[in-house]
Order: structure tokens, then C-alpha cells, then sequence
């Protein structure tokens, strides 16, 4: 995999003005919904068709796709709207298939992409094709297990590849249904810079009031294209319709969105510190999300305190916690004014925090 130039001539060719748009539905439910759909979208910027044939999900009993019925179907949309066309494939018999209906891209789904096994053998089973191939992300944050995906599929001899970011499972609720957490997909992308990454900002929010923010930071983040879960009546939609937005709503977001880099070229410094900055701000996040969920604990201590009569300022423990992070902090560079500084004020808000626990 040591030359991602390669995996990103698919993406150049295309010669697209915005980053690349791919949108549909998540599940294909019938042929009318799909072609109706599909003629909403070519009036949008999106350029590929996406639609779940084959779903996988985590629990039985719910919606698990209409299978190869729809295929055809998706081959409709292709030769009626020339949009291309996009399907998850998660086993062998979906590859052959898909190959077969001589759909566009394939793209393997979060559950697949993190077993090796099932992915070698999917590899092996669409052995030098000239498809373009999207790997999600496995759905926990491990870069070098969503990379060995992609490895598994350049070592076939599929060269149009590209990943996709859509968010990694927590076992904490937090306000999304699948947290972003940007470090890996930055660290791809200096890994590989010219591997396309596309973001799903759909399965990242789990519902549609966060899709546009998603997608402007991937923007900003300088990835090459969104795919979008769109539906002409989203509410009714069969699987995931709490996350998916009406075609009319795309075009809005695309409107919206600011394309800050068109095209990634690594040697403007004007590029690049925008790249920097866009890091920096999510870093920034992510630092007040730890603190939040450093004071909720406090809190909870405070609790625990309150209920045994305990002080809430125990200095032996605090000269611990300082000692230890001094240390930790040394090691990275970090000076001893600096820990001490944001240690104290952090200590300080968790006392604050726990004494409103204890005296209301
Ligand atoms: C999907 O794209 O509909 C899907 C099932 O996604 P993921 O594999 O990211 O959960
Ligand atoms: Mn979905």
C-alpha cells in the first residue's frame, strides 16, 4: 500500500467542481421508491446512487433488505438518471452479485470491515476488478484494523479504493450515534495522503440536525466527499429514518457547506495551515468533552462523599494526582508551570463541582 496515488485516479477522473455527493436511501424498499429517489437526487450535486440491498443489523427481527430483488432495480437507476450506483456488500454472493448487476462501487460495511476473514474473502472473490471499493471504518477505533482492510483488497489487485469515516461505537451514550473521533481519520490521512476518504456524516449524527456541521468539518478536514442517507419520505423510511434528509434538504446543506480546499494540494502553506487549525479545533473539542466527562465523575464522588460525611478536600490525594501528572507531563514536554496551572484550575472546578453536590 505504499503508493496511495494510485487508489485516488478514480476520484480524479471524475473532475468533480465539489467534494464527491453520494446519497440514496439507506435501505432499497421498493422499485418506486427507489427510481422516485433517484430522479430527486439528479437534480442535487450527488453523482452516485447509494442503496442498502442487503442490511446488516446489530439486532434480529428489524428490516434486513429487500436482498438481490432490488438489484435490478438499482441497474434502472444507472441507465435512466446515469448516476452511478453504490451497494454494501458483506459476503461473497453479495460480491458476485453486485458484480454481476455491474454496480459501481462497493462499499463494505462497519460490521464486515472488522473481520480480516471476511474481507480476505471478499478480496479474493472480486480479485482484480476495476470497481471502485469503500471501506467503512470498523465500527471500533482501531486505524491499523480499518487499514488492513484496505490492504486486503489492494494486495487482489483492486486499485480504485478509498475509505469511508461514519463514526465508531461507544459504549457511553453521547449526543452521537456513532462518535467522529477525527484523530483517526486525520492520522489516515497523513498516513496516506492521496487515499480518498469520504465522510458519512448520517451514521456519524444518527439524526439529521447534525449532518451539516459534520460535513463542514469534514470539509474543512480536507475530505474528498459525504455520503448522504436521503429519502423522498424519511420518516416512513424502513430502516434508519430518524437519520436520513429529503433530497430538497441535500441540496440546502450542499448550498450551505463551505468548500474551503477543492483539491488536495499538500505544498500550499495556505492549505495546509487551514488543515492545521481545523486539527487544532478538534483537538479543542475533544478537550472539553474529556473535562465534562472528568467533572461528571466529580460530581459522583461528590455524591459519595455527601452520602459518608466525607471532606470534600482530601490534599493527600490532590498531591498524588499533581506528582503523577508532573511526571506524565515531563515525558511529554510539557513544562512543570504549564501542568501545574491547568491541573490547579482543574482541581479546583471539581472541588467547586462537588461542593455544590454536598451543600446544594
Ligand atoms: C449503511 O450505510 O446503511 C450502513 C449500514 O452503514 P454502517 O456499515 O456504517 O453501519
Ligand atoms: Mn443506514
Amino acid at each position: 500500500m505504499e503508493n496511495s496515488k494510485q487508489m485516488r485516479v478514480w476520484l480524479d477522473k471524475m473532475e468533480l467542481s465539489h467534494p464527491l455527493v453520494i446519497a440514496g436511501p439507506c435501505s432499497a424498499e421498493t422499485e418506486e421508491q427507489v427510481m422516485e429517489i433517484a430522479r430527486e437526487l439528479k437534480k442535487t450535486d450527488a453523482t452516485v446512487f447509494r442503496a442498502g440491498v442487503w442490511k446488516p443489523r446489530t439486532r434480529p427481527g428489524n428490516f434486513e433488505g429487500v436482498g438481490a430483488l432490488a438489484l435490478p432495480w438499482l441497474k434502472r437507476v444507472k441507465e435512466e438518471t446515469g448516476l452511478l450506483i453504490a451497494v454494501e456488500i458483506a459476503n461473497v454472493s453479495h460480491a458476485k452479485l453486485a458484480l454481476e448487476f455491474d454496480v459501481d462501487i462497493l462499499w463494505i460495511g462497519a460490521r464486515t470491515s472488522v473481520n480480516p476473514f471476511a474481507v480476505q474473502e471478499i478480496a479474493e472473490a472480486i480479485r482484480d476488478t476495476d470497481k471502485i471499493v469503500l471501506v467503512k471504518n470498523p465500527i471500533n477505533p482501531d486505524l491499523d484494523l480499518w487499514l488492513g482492510a484496505v490492504e486486503r483488497f489492494y494486495a487482489c489487485g483492486v486499485k480504485n479504493l478509498g475509505v469511508i469515516h461514519r463514526g465508531f461505537s461507544t459504549y457511553t451514550k453521547t449526543k452521537y450515534r456513532n462518535k467522529p473521533k477525527w484523530q483517526l481519520p486525520i492520522e489516515l490521512k497523513k498516513r496516506f495522503p492521496d487515499l480518498p476518504i469520504i465522510n458519512d456524516p448520517s451514521h456519524i449524527c444518527g439524526e439529521r440536525e447534525g449532518i451539516l456541521n459534520v460535513s463542514q468539518t469534514a470539509l474543512d478536514l480536507q475530505f474528498d466527499g459525504l455520503m448522504i442517507e436521503t429519502h423522498t419520505n424519511p420518516d416512513k423510511a424502513w430502516s434508519d429514518a430518524k437519520q436520513q434528509i429529503t433530497p430538497a434538504r441535500l441540496s440546502e446543506i450542499i448550498e450551505e457547506l463551505k468548500v474551503r480546499v477543492p483539491k488536495l494540494t499538500k505544498d500550499s502553506s495556505k492549505e495546509k495551515l487551514e488543515g492545521l487549525r481545523s486539527e487544532i479545533n478538534i483537538l479543542d473539542n475533544s478537550l472539553i468533552e474529556l473535562l465534562a466527562d472528568r467533572m461528571k465523575i466529580s460530581s459522583e464522588i461528590g455524591q459519595i462523599k455527601k452520602n459518608n460525611n466525607v471532606a470534600i478536600l482530601q490534599q493527600g490525594r490532590w498531591a498524588e494526582i499533581l506528582d503523577k501528572m508532573l511526571k506524565e507531563g515531563a515525558e511529554y514536554g510539557l513544562s512543570d508551570n504549564f501542568i501545574e496551572t491547568i491541573f490547579k484550575a482543574i482541581h479546583q472546578e471539581s472541588i467547586n463541582t462537588q461542593e455544590e453536590v454536598v451543600n446544594g
